[in-house]
């Protein structure tokens, strides 16, 4: 198995490489070069946005047949920070840069592991997040209508009396995936919108300290929430994840015009 390491070049501060490759199987030297380029600059866009990580990402490709890029990836976090990509190398680079999928996964990773439980809060920020690195890395005009579009066709299932916490767990344990991933990300939208009324620093620059002070330590969703309030010297994310425990879906949209 050939290895490389690769480190976000502008990311000074970052004490260990940002993550190092793992060739599951044949791929040609051309291929590697391709897909390491697509790496690197998926990697340093998402650091850009939300690291450094104060880990190192490894991460895993293998070769898949589809008709997009990247027909699978996942996350997986028992011993180390990993992220497997299922790659078809046919497309070209700049198809493979276009592709949601490695700005979604690395963005995960700026999470802990938060349970199958809270995986509304997991996909939400990650589904969130990729749209924001793509738009800071200038491949998409705005995050925030792309986000707006997507949950338009999905709202129509929070239109209801369950929390937005229960309608998005249940969608998902129903494998409605873009209902679910969509209606998570609802979390962050308002998120934002609160950090900026209360003159705070954008939820990107949270994450960012979040990084460094708690990232390593937390393990669970109250503790990230705690912290995260913390880092932001507020108490909107606690606030807001009351809300979405506990009004009702269709209360939460009408109260924040979603
Ligand atoms: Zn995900």
């Amino acid at each position: 198995m050939l290895v490389l390491l690769g480190s976000a070049g502008n990311i000074s501060m970052a004490a260990t490489p940002a993550y190092q490759l793992h060739w599951q199987h044949d791929f040609s030297a051309a291929e590697q070069a391709k897909l390491s380029q697509w790496l690197a600059f998926s990697s340093q866009a998402t650091l850009n946005q939300l690291g450094p990580y104060p880990f190192e990402m490894q991460l895993y490709l293998y070769r898949r047949p589809g008709n997009e890029p990247v027909p699978w990836a996942n996350t997986w976090r028992e011993h180390s920070q990993q992220i497997h990509f299922y790659v078809a190398p046919q497309f070209n680079k700049a198809q493979f840069i276009a592709d949601w999928t490695a700005y979604h996964e690395m963005a995960h990773l700026a999470l802990p592991y938060l349970g199958r439980r809270h995986a509304w809060f997991a996909e939400g920020f990650a589904s969130y997040m990729q749209y924001q690195i793509m738009q800071q890395a200038g491949l998409i005009d705005s995050a925030a209508s792309h986000i707006s579009t997507k949950f338009a066709v999905q709202r129509k299932h929070y239109l209801q009396q369950h929390s937005m916490a229960d309608t998005a767990a249940l969608l998902l344990s129903q494998r409605r995936f873009a209902a679910g991933y969509w209606g998570g990300a609802q979390f962050f939208v308002v998120a934002e919108r609160l950090l900026q009324q209360q003159g705070k620093a954008p939820l990107n620059q949270q994450i960012q300290r979040y990084q460094q002070c708690c990232r390593l330590q937390d393990t669970n969703l109250q503790q990230v929430i705690r912290s995260l309030d913390s880092v932001s010297d507020s108490t909107v994310f606690s606030q807001l994840l009351q809300q979405f425990n506990q009004l009702p879906a269709a209360q939460f949209l009408q109260l924040y015009q979603l």
